[in-house]
């Protein structure tokens, strides 16, 4: 997606070789129009899957997930990181480990809000080693719904989570792709 990649590279810090900082447009402040063409992407190539519902993690992967929802006219469930006394009742967990957090979290979903029969997009903003991705898909698995497929913005193809999704037969697309971080300089790749 020329528009995301063009913005990655204008916009783009990388804090080091391992993580890309894009917070002017997709982690911090959002670039609303941006998202809305991310959301339209993601449906355009999921548009055969017969998708009942978009499922990302809270918070970075809301903004494209709220776009994809939207232009599919499906709602949108976001998993939450923590449990708060309103939601012990009905729900799903699973442990997942934080890239950037170095820490992990239970994963919580209302048993409710996806059921068996529902066809489940996962959005998320990045896939560096696929913990998070990992960790909606048990959800997903242990809500008896079908996993149709994954969209994510940036994938980091240099780490290994998206080798993992595809070995794994499920239908993963990211937007744009990025194959090196070194010395600052951004590799797509094609
Ligand atoms: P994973 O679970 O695939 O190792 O990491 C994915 C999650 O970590 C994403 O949901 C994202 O929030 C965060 N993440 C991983 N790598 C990066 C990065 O390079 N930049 C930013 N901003 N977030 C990242």
């Amino acid at each position: 997606m020329e528009m995301l990649k063009k913005r990655i590279l204008e916009e783009g810090h990388a804090l080091n070789d391992q993580v890309l900082l894009v917070d002017s447009f997709l982690n911090h402040q959002v670039d609303p129009v941006l998202m809305q063409a991310v959301g339209e992407e993601f449906a355009r190539r999921f548009a055969d899957a017969g998708i009942t519902r978009v499922a990302t993690i809270e918070s970075s992967g809301i903004a494209p997930a709220v776009m994809t929802a939207l232009t599919m006219r499906v709602p949108l469930v976001i998993m939450k990181k923590s449990v708060s006394s309103i939601l012990k009742d009905g729900i799903l967990q699973t442990e997942v480990f934080s890239f950037t957090k170095n820490a992990s979290y239970q994963l919580t979903l209302k048993s409710k809000f996806v059921r068996p029969g529902d066809k489940v997009l996962l959005i998320d903003d990045f896939l560096a080693n696929g913990c998070a991705l990992l960790g909606l898909i048990d959800i997903v698995k242990k809500s008896g719904a079908t996993l149709e497929g994954a969209g994510i913005v940036i994938e980091k193809g240099f780490q290994s989570g998206g080798q993992t999704i595809r070995d794994m037969g499920i239908h993963l697309e990211s937007l744009a792709i990025i194959d090196s971080i070194a010395d600052g300089k951004l590799t797509f790749r094609e």
